[in-house]
């Protein structure tokens, strides 16, 4: 990808591969759906208490699933050439197994190239790929490719660490334990000083 005028262009909007269309989300259908589940539970559907509760969980799932607007511009660079990372970028998003949330934080960083993006751009990447059901291990390739794609950097490194609610709440039930999951490209994969450096900084700030 090349700055055909001037030193800017525009990133694309990381929407590939998405597991939910939001567009095709319907509130009504999912409302009546929650509500058959709460029957299904054999829960007292006239309890009042729950009289609203089928219009609050299609709103959460909505939300949830729904990534915000994005826009990226990428600027020219004017020579910096070592990593830029971004440490400990809460996120949340929903295991696609169990329809739980899954939470951490993300450390992104990249080696530039001829391009360099607005540091604040990296957590609205992290966020957009959240909101989906999701699978870590996917999400963190996804930031990944997303990066290499639209930056076309020298490397690229992915780490999120996150607690589970599949894990702690219920099944094995360990509350407290932590999935990491990792991608390096580029540089970061091939050169193994540089990737040492990038995974002491994920380290050595945490
Ligand atoms: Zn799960």
């Amino acid at each position: 990808m090349k700055f055909e005028d001037g030193d800017r262009r525009t990133a694309a909007p990381p929407t590939p591969a998405r597991i939910v269309d939001a567009s095709k989300f319907d509130l009504a259908a999912a409302e009546r759906a929650a509500h058959e589940l709460l029957r299904a539970m054999g829960a007292d559907l006239d309890h009042p208490g729950l009289l609203e509760t089928p219009r609050r969980v299609a709103a959460s799932f909505a939300e949830l699933l729904t990534p915000a607007e994005f826009g990226a511009t990428l600027f020219r660079n004017e020579g910096y050439d070592e990593l830029v990372l971004v440490r400990d970028i809460a996120f949340q998003s929903l295991c696609m197994h169990h329809l739980l949330p899954f939470h951490g934080v993300a450390h992104v960083a990249y080696l530039p190239g001829e391009c360099i993006i607005g540091i604040s751009k990296l957590a609205r990447v992290v966020e957009a790929f959240a909101r989906d059901l999701q699978l870590q291990e996917r999400m963190t390739m996804q930031i990944a490719d997303w990066l290499e794609e639209e930056l076309s950097p020298r490397g690229v490194g992915v780490v999120l660490s996150a607690e589970h609610m599949c894990m702690t709440i219920r099944g094995v039930r360990k509350p407290g334990s932590r999935t990491v999951t990792s991608a390096v490209r580029g540089m970061l994969r091939k050169d193994a000083r540089t990737r040492e450096e990038f995974f002491s900084l994920v380290e050595r700030c945490g």
